[in-house]
């Protein structure tokens, strides 16, 4: 399978995958006559692959309006669907914030030459109110020392009211921030942990010393057969059924994530051997006991099962370990006729 829509890209195809989706994209590049640069590789790759399902949908909006794929085309495609916009989002917040750190520069700049200037009023009047015998003089220098003094209050109330507003610009761009951070996150079909985030939670786990860790590796049986049978649009169903099945079964503090395709994992944390073996045992059930029915339909499609491996994490595991032995254990309830938790 391709990425899961991480930012940046992860691909986890096997070789003969990668090979397939080689020898499927070339020609569609020399098709649109583009040079085979990584971008372009990147584009028609991820189409091929058929994983990236909003670049497979606007590249087939395209194409059926007989639009000819250009470099430009296929560059904006590139950073709207294969690095999901990120480089703009953070170049967009990071203009933003440098905009609020320029204009309340400015502004403390503005009340600090105001300051000094009243400052120098202030003092200057100091010095005449000791030498000052005469009543209209006096007049006049109090009127001075109210206009410094009323000068000084509107200053420092502009310079109040524009860190308020910088204040709140800086809480919504930090929020923008996070939203960037998390969309990096999510697997955009299933609203799941992505790879990039499932590695790096499986490596954080095996760097603490963390005990009753388990890993999870679901896979979708005969999937093929249901993408043959009822079409790919129907399979993206089914698994978004399934995401919500594990997330819906998800514990405070584990971890749900699309693996890659139609295999999802869950790495879940402070439960026994037979509590994880038992909730495992619940998604399955769940999930084979579930009437799903074609879209519009009344008709259900037949019954659509999952395999289940699961390991245990040892001390000193590393994330290879653990997938491995999850791994073999899914392999054996494949094997054992598929539909059933195995734990290694
Ligand atoms: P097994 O029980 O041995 O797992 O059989 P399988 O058919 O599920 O396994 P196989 O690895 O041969 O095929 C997986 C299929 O899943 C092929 C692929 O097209 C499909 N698939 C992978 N990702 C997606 C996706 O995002 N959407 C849809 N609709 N299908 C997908
Ligand atoms: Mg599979
Ligand atoms: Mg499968």
């Amino acid at each position: 399978m391709a990425k899961n829509s991480s930012f940046p890209p992860v691909y986890t195809d096997l070789t003969d995958q990668a090979s397939e989706n080689l020898r499927l994209a070339l020609p569609l590049i020399n098709k649109h006559k583009a040079a085979a640069t990584p971008v372009n590789y990147a584009v028609w790759y991820e189409y091929v692959s058929g994983e990236n399902l909003a670049l497979t949908n606007a590249i087939d909006n395209l194409l059926g309006k007989q639009q000819f794929i250009s470099e430009e085309i296929s560059q904006a495609l590139y950073e709207k669907y294969v690095l999901m916009e990120m480089p703009k989002r953070l170049e967009d917040t990071n203009t933003g914030l440098k905009l609020v750190v320029d204009n309340t520069l400015t502004n403390i700049n503005e009340v600090e030459s105001t300051t000094n200037q009243c400052l120098s009023g202030f003092s200057d009047s100091q010095m005449a109110l000791e030498e000052c015998n005469d009543l209209n003089d006096l007049k006049s220098l109090l009127g001075g020392i109210l206009a410094d003094t009323h000068k000084m209050s509107q200053t420092s109330g502009a310079l109040k009211e524009n860190l308020e507003h910088s204040a709140s610009e800086i809480t919504r761009l930090k929020e923008e921030l996070n939203a960037v951070k998390e969309s990096a996150r999510i697997d955009a079909l299933t609203g799941l942990a992505n790879r990039g985030a499932f590695d790096n939670e499986l490596l954080k786990s095996c760097q603490t010393d963390t005990k009753d860790t388990a890993l999870l590796l679901f896979d979708l049986d005969h999937f093929k057969n249901i993408n043959d049978t009822y079409g790919h649009l129907l399979g993206d169903k089914v698994i978004q059924y399934f995401a919500g099945l594990m997330l819906k079964n998800t514990p405070e503090n584990s971890l749900s994530a699309r693996y890659g395709g139609e295999e999802m994992a869950m790495i879940l944390v402070q439960k026994s051997k037979q509590e994880t073996f038992d909730l495992a045992e619940k998604i399955r059930l769940n999930f084979a006991n579930s009437r799903l029915k074609k879209r519009g339909s009344e008709d259900t499609i037949g019954q659509v099962t999952v395999s289940v491996g699961i390991s245990i994490k040892k001390p000193n595991d590393t994330p290879q370990d653990i997938i491995e032995r999850a791994d073999n254990a899914l392999y054996r309830a494949k094997e054992s006729g598929r539909n059933q938790v195995i734990i290694n």
